[in-house]
């Protein structure tokens, strides 16, 4: 469990406001516009879990065990449709 969950843990605290506002996403996250990819509801800097990016794109999960393993999950999955 601990080794699935590092892998969207890695960017997280300070790091993760630097890497939201390089995506431009930092704004979009302090008006709630975003949303958990995993069980939708709304993100905040407080229950803001991780990201990670699928076919390209950036997606941003909440801090529930279960979004982040889903999270981790993908992340997996896609790599090894890549490899
Ligand atoms: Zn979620």
């Amino acid at each position: 469990m601990t080794k699935t969950v590092s892998v969207v843990k890695a960017i997280h605290d300070s790091d993760l406001e630097r890497v939201l506002e390089r995506l431009g996403l930092y704004e979009r996250l302090i008006r709630g516009e975003l949303r958990c990819a995993i069980c939708g509801r709304p993100l905040t800097l407080e229950n803001l879990g991780g990201l990670y990016r699928e076919n390209g794109e950036v997606k941003l999960v909440c801090n529930r065990i279960e979004c982040l393993v889903e999270a981790a999950e993908r992340v997996r999955r896609s790599r090894r449709l890549r490899a």
